[in-house]
């Protein structure tokens, strides 16, 4: 799924491990990440993103916790996310059951 990190944006962390550069750091701070966080801010390799990136899921999106959000929203002295702040589906996305007739 998706494209490939492009290699100048990941530094080796030893024979078999690649990581994202500014990310095996104190204060991590990836070097595909754009803009500021808590204000606006996104990947900018997103289509491209390594796998780790595309496990982890924002706290209550799909219905559950996600700690990594969560722990990273603390890290930066954002609030946890909530169900509330995710909107209802529409109803176009909400599958039909079907009926017996
Ligand atoms: S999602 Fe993008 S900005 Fe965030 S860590 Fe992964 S590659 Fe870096």
């Amino acid at each position: 799924m998706g494209g490939c990190v492009p290699q100048e944006l990941t530094e080796k962390l030893d024979p078999h491990r690649l990581a994202m550069r500014g990310t095996n750091t104190a204060q991590p701070r990836c070097v595909a990440l754009q803009g500021t966080v808590g204000k606006a801010a996104h990947c900018g390799i997103y289509p491209q993103r390594p796998s780790v990136c595309r496990e982890v899921q924002p706290s209550w999106e799909f219905g559950a916790i996600s700690p990594q959000c969560d722990k990273a929203r603390l890290a930066h002295g954002l609030p946890l996310l909530t169900p509330q702040d995710w909107p209802d589906p529409s109803p176009a996305d909400v599958p039909s059951i079907p009926q017996d007739t």
